[in-house]
């Protein structure tokens, strides 16, 4: 995972909103998965209020979480599974490797999980000697290309099949081809080698239910099945808010979460696991460990300003109708929770002044929250996350983030406050802006720290009148009618 970077996210984005390649993929994206969301949602029983039932749900279950994962480990436990409360990224790291060194592991093949890439996982495994294999695809092609995912559902959307044909060739020595099923037959074939060698399943989870002590992992690829039945040790990660209390919060849950993340009714594979292979089951593990990651999580549930992040169930819709992410990609985010989510959960967990860019990067237009299938507040959180910036905040370690920048706002505000001042500065800046080149009519070079604006986008001028100027005469002219 990329340290976090304020000029390296700026490099980044800079060099993404010129990649057309990039905005086509994330437009098919946008068009397939993003517009329909809703429409979705809104066949479902519940209609139109499906998302305020789902986020009740989520709301119920954070709000009593302490409560919930109790069950939750009871149930595990009592199917005879092992549960791990890591509370850091180091813990729960360090308890894979135990297992892994008990079972003499030397090849671990894994499920898609953004959460062993937010606490790096596979460093540690690669570290301690163990071959460790991404079995998603889109995870496989980022992995053979040493990079991060760059979308939480679709890692590999920047990628094009003729770019993966090339990939493929000079690094599983195939003949290139830009088929797309013949480059899956491919993948299958240098994966399934794997996963019939591997020693430990490792993958995360989409929800768990705490009624009934499952975890559900949705695919639409059947690795899953391969990568928790057949090692003789499955691994599950899960963030410790990823969890339903009743099957009933479960089943509403899950629909919500299939139509968010792919527009999908119902993915093709939903795998139910929860513990170790019993007598008479012909495949399963030996052993099944659930590892509850906290890693800053009980921070967030403690604060009721940000709790309700935690009712997040990482569809990954709210990028695909983000206009920051369409613009930058999800590798500039330098988080394996790229996007709107991103903004608010990573500066949360890693840092509010170090991940500064990422709250002030997000233009608040509020489609993310439109779109949420738990209709997460994510503008409000980013709006309270730069206050915080603006005036630094003791609880969460907030130092204020820019004086010059407050200097500014302050005299904004006061221009803000008095008309006369607005109108004196208005007229100013409404003559000076003759000076200014044009395209088009519009302003193409704004001059001084304001250039910024007009890198990438000219600048709509001053009308000749202002509203206010207008409707006064418009007022003026009525009465004298
Ligand atoms: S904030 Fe909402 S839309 Fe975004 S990933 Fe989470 S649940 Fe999905």
């Amino acid at each position: 995972m990329m340290e976090q970077n304020p000029l390296k996210y700026k490099e980044l984005a800079a060099k993404a909103v010129q990649d057309k390649q990039l905005h086509k993929a994330l437009g098919k994206m946008r068009d397939k998965v993003g517009r329909n969301a809703v429409k979705l949602y809104k066949e479902l029983p519940t209609g139109a209020g499906s998302r305020e039932a789902a986020k009740e749900v989520r709301r119920k279950i954070v709000d009593n979480l302490d409560v919930v994962l109790e069950t939750l480990i009871e149930s595990i436990r009592a199917r005879g599974g092992h549960v791990h409360l890591a509370e850091t990224d180091a813990d729960a790291v360090e308890y894979c490797l135990a297992v892994a060194k008990r079972f003499e592991v030397r090849r671990v093949v894994k499920g898609k999980s953004m959460l062993s890439e937010e606490i790096r996982l596979n460093d540690a495994l690669e570290a301690a000697g163990i071959e460790t294999v991404e079995t998603d695809l889109g995870e496989y092609i980022v992995q053979l290309k040493g990079e991060a995912p760059s979308h939480i559902i679709a890692p590999a959307i920047h990628y094009t099949r003729e770019q993966v044909g090339e990939l493929f060739a000079e690094k599983l020595g195939v003949p290139y081809t830009s088929d797309p099923p013949t480059l899956t037959a491919m993948a299958r074939k240098a994966l399934r080698e794997k996963m019939l060698t591997a020693d430990m399943g490792i993958s995360g989870g989409n929800t768990a239910c705490a009624e009934t002590g499952h975890v559900t992992i949705v695919s639409n690829e059947g690795n899953i099945r391969m990568t928790s039945t057949m090692p003789r040790v499955h691994i599950v990660l899960l963030g410790i808010e990823k969890v339903a209390a009743t099957l009933e919060d479960h089943d509403i849950l899950l629909r919500m979460l299939t139509r968010a993340a792919a527009g999908q009714k119902i993915s093709t594979y939903v795998s139910y696991v929860g513990g170790p292979r019993l007598d008479a089951e012909p495949d399963g593990p030996e052993e099944f460990h659930l590892v509850l990651v906290d890693n800053g999580r009980s921070r967030i549930l403690a604060d009721p300003d940000f709790r309700e992040v935690l009712h997040c169930v990482r569809c990954g819709g709210c990028l695909n109708v983000c206009p920051v992410y369409m613009s930058i990609g999800g590798h500039s985010y330098g988080s394996p929770y790229c996007g709107p989510i991103g903004a608010v959960f990573t500066p949360l967990t890693r840092g509010i002044n170090t991940c500064h860019h990422l709250c002030q990067g997000e233009t608040l237009c509020g489609a993310c929250k439109e779109v949420c299938p738990v209709d997460n507040d994510l503008p409000r959180m980013l709006s309270l996350l730069r206050s915080k910036l603006a005036d630094g905040d003791r609880r969460w370690n907030v130092k204020p983030h820019s004086r010059i920048e407050k200097l500014i706002f302050g005299a904004w505000s006061v221009v803000m406050s008095h008309r006369g001042l607005y109108d004196a500065l208005t007229a100013l800046a409404r003559a000076g802006q003759r000076l200014l080149p044009r395209r088009n009519g519009w302003i193409r070079h704004l001059p001084g720290p304001l250039g910024g604006w007009t890198r990438g986008r000219d600048f709509p001028p001053l009308a000749a009148k202002s509203f206010a100027q207008r409707w006064a005469r418009r007022s003026t002219a009525r009465r004298g009618e």
